[in-house]
């Protein structure tokens, strides 16, 4: 018997926010043997795919046309021929909605191939929530209806009647209806529709490029020409938008419209970002440098042996401790192997970071410098004779250990767990954009990422129409740094953690 064929998902990815696309399309990349997808899909999607997924673009080239309709419903078809088990064809917004998710059903069944269709939040629906426009209102609006501004070539100019649509009292929502977007206000105001209906333009909806406009019908060209709105793009024509005029809860935050660039590792950059995106910032994420685990298996080994009479367990930083229990479990899967030494952290996230194995620091100081722990350490009165693991990477620790063993007499070891190398810059997605444009703020977290920064400068040079950004420092290692490279600092919180320095952006923007 011939083995069972496998599914084409027509999956619609929501308007451009990846939190936006439903649990089931979600699931469905993760499965995906193969991702056919357009041009508007956000590539934090892309990621959910497996590694082994084959990903076939079929959107919009720079200068040149999509690939045809007729040649993507054949890809679909050949890809299950070719024996993949789930096809995921990823489409922007939802795959009925001006998505000719009804050819490529169709075409799949005619070639008895097996198809699921997964709605997905329509551009339409997210320029609304994403404004705070109702596209319908007790009293104000009873229905909604959906138009394309994009007509036909094959069939010629014209097909849209658009006075017709102007005589009805209905909210109208206009897809692709930005090029001709003066033809369709004068046909709508030429079948009736007031020239004072209030109207809204909302671009790049749901995301951080999202922008938007209002005005009355017969003046929203010439209002959106002047702000330099373009595609892809939303027009909105009814009373509800002066409804929803003190609504625009997104583009209201505070730091909406601010580009931020995160200088940090990969593996640690998202903390930062979430914090700064729901704040409403666009973030570029450029690491600078990269941390990786780098354990010396003779040091290791002569502390493991001694490990039970250490007085103190001190962390310098969150990723001394998740590479430290990395290899400690590894090797001792028994927690307890610990001893009954007393830990101490150098700052709040490294504390979360041990408090993550349910163990509890007893010293965290008030100062999360290497300063501010030597000097907590040192007052507890407690160093004299005693044992110190100090958990390191292979830069810094120096001074911490050197305070701790002159003025609190204690017998350090020094214990490298991992190394930061500086991230080379030429092939991360986001320089390029940054080069080009620049950005507001850019935020170093370290002083090696500073290092890294100036050694690389030229592969950073902006160009002449890029925003120069303004440095955030996370605090007063990091400031000693930049200053030592001639980098002005405008942020930089009072104490050194990541809420205090997102806060600090807050407040710098606000003015
Ligand atoms: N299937 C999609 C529509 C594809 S047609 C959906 O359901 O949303 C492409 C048009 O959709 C664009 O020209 C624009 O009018 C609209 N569009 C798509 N994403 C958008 C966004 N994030 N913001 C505003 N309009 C968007």
């Amino acid at each position: 018997m011939a083995e069972e064929q496998g599914t084409v998902y027509l999956v619609g990815a929501g308007p451009g926010d990846p939190g936006l696309i439903t649990r089931r399309a979600h699931d469905l990349l993760g499965e995906a043997d193969v991702l056919v997808y357009d041009h508007l899909v956000h590539p934090d999607l892309l990621q959910v795919c497996r590694a082994d997924c084959e990903k076939i673009y079929v959107g919009k080239m720079a200068g040149q046309y999509s690939v045809r309709q007729e040649k993507i419903q054949t890809i679909l078809v050949e890809q299950i021929r070719a024996g993949h088990r789930v096809v995921v064809r990823l489409k922007g917004g939802d795959p009925l909605v001006y998505g000719r998710g009804g050819d490529e059903a169709r075409h799949l069944r005619e070639h008895g191939v097996a198809f699921e269709i997964v709605p997905g939040v329509t551009a339409a629906a997210a320029a609304a929530a994403y404004t705070g426009i109702p596209l319908t209102q007790r009293h104000t609006s009873s229905s909604v209806t959906f138009l394309t501004g994009h007509e036909d070539p094959v069939k010629g100019t014209g097909v849209i009647d658009w006075p017709r649509w102007g005589a009805l009292e209905t909210t109208l929502c206009i897809y692709m209806g930005m090029a001709r977007l003066a033809d369709i206000v004068d046909g709508l105001i030429e079948g009736g529709r007031d020239p004072q209906t209030p109207a809204a333009v909302v671009q790049w909806a749901s995301t951080p490029l999202q922008r938007s406009c209002r005005a009355p019908l017969a003046e929203l060209p010439g209002r959106v020409a002047e702000a330099g709105l373009g595609a892809p793009a939303v027009v909105i024509v009814g009373d509800v938008v002066t409804y929803g005029e003190n609504l625009n809860w997104y583009e209201e935050r505070p730091l909406f419209g601010r580009r931020v660039v995160v200088t940090r590792n990969r593996a640690q950059a998202g903390e930062l970002r979430e914090r700064l995106e729901r704040l409403g910032a666009e973030v570029l994420e450029i690491p600078l440098i990269r941390v990786s685990p780098d354990h010396n298996e003779s040091i290791w080994s002569e502390i493991l042996e001694e490990l039970g009479s250490y007085d103190w367990l001190v962390f310098a930083s969150a990723n001394g401790v998740k590479h430290f229990f990395d290899y400690l479990l590894k090797k001792h899967p028994d927690i307890r192997n610990l001893g009954a030494m007393r830990i101490a952290a150098v700052g709040k996230a490294t504390a979360r970071a041990v408090e993550a194995y349910r163990l509890t620091c007893e010293l965290v100081p008030e100062k999360a410098t290497a300063e501010g722990l030597a000097d907590a350490l040192i007052e507890t009165g407690s160093l004299d004779s005693a044992k110190v693991l100090v958990v390191t990477g292979n830069r810094g620790g120096e001074k911490l250990i050197s305070r701790l063993e002159s003025e609190g007499f204690a017998i350090v070891d020094r214990l490298p767990v991992y190394k930061t190398e500086l991230e080379k810059l030429d092939d991360a997605p986001a320089v390029g954009d940054f080069r080009e444009k620049g950005a507001d703020y850019i935020v170093f977290t370290s002083s090696s990422t500073v290092q890294s920064f100036a050694e690389q400068a030229r592969s950073l040079k902006l160009g002449p129409s890029a925003k120069h950004p303004l440095a955030c420092s996370i605090g007063p290692v990091t400031t000693e740094k930049l200053k030592g490279y001639g980098i002005t600092v405008h942020v930089e919180p009072k104490q050194s953690n990541l809420d205090a320095l997102v806060e600090a952006i807050r407040a710098h923007a606000a003015g």
